[in-house]
């Protein structure tokens, strides 16, 4: 049932608006017998005994949970070579055209992933950024990932325009630094068909990349 004012008209109340004080209105009593003073003391003196809510950021860092959507990590595969193969499908998918991906072409001298092409030119502009996650979903051959970093503040917007050299995974133990023939095979498929025997630790290395991507300084 509407609530109606004198006139007939429906209160704002009553359409879920917030009512504001009128001039002249007289200030609603607490129910107390304390005196004003005693009454706002007993406010502070009640919060001495409930738990203490403040984060003691930057010097204690905060944990994020597992699957938060922060930073994002262009992976390697295990002998170093980029997995990126600059397809452009994460820039298709951002709704906030925040990607911008030029693709290269291997050679056989020159190889920074399995297949004809790398991800040359890779930069995501993280003054757009949702974090929706989109462009991880979108990746085919989950090279893009997110980290757990959020510590992404700047004092001018050109450095956060990040680069594929800022969002490379580092290289772990037993990688190489691209440009390097394939390792793991003479095919492509070698990299990506995987059988019982030729299991990679691929989500492992994701993992790990995630892991070792957070030390990373930013130039
Ligand atoms: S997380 Fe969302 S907004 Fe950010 S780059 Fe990916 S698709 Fe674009
Ligand atoms: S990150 Fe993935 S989707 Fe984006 S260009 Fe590279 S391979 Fe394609």
């Amino acid at each position: 049932m509407s609530e109606r004012d004198g006139r007939g008209a429906v209160s704002p109340r009553a359409n879920g608006a917030v009512e504001r004080p009128r001039r002249g209105d007289v200030p609603a009593k607490r129910a107390s017998r304390l005196p004003a003073p005693g009454q706002g003391f007993g406010v502070t003196f009640a919060q001495i005994f409930r738990k203490v809510t403040t984060e003691e950021y930057p010097e204690v860092p905060k944990v994020t949970k597992p699957r938060y959507h922060g930073r994002h990590v262009l992976n390697r595969h295990p002998d170093g070579l980029e997995k990126c193969v600059g397809c452009e499908l994460c820039a298709w998918a951002c709704p906030a055209d925040a990607i911008y991906v030029e693709g290269g072409d291997n050679t056989a001298e020159e190889r920074y992933s399995p297949g004809e092409r790398y991800g040359r030119i890779y930069q995501i502009n993280y003054l757009r950024c949702i974090f929706c996650g989109l462009c991880i979903e979108a990746c085919p051959t989950r090279s893009l990932t997110m980290s757990n970093d959020f510590e992404l503040a700047d004092d001018n917007r050109q450095d956060l325009i990040y680069t594929k050299e800022q969002l490379m995974a580092p290289l772990l133990p037993g990688m190489e630094a691209p440009p390097h023939p394939m390792r793991l095979g003479d095919d492509e498929r070698d990299y990506y068909v995987r059988t019982p025997d030729t299991a990679q630790p691929t989500d492992a290395l994701g993992v790990a990349g995630r892991a070792a991507a957070r030390p990373v300084e930013q130039a």
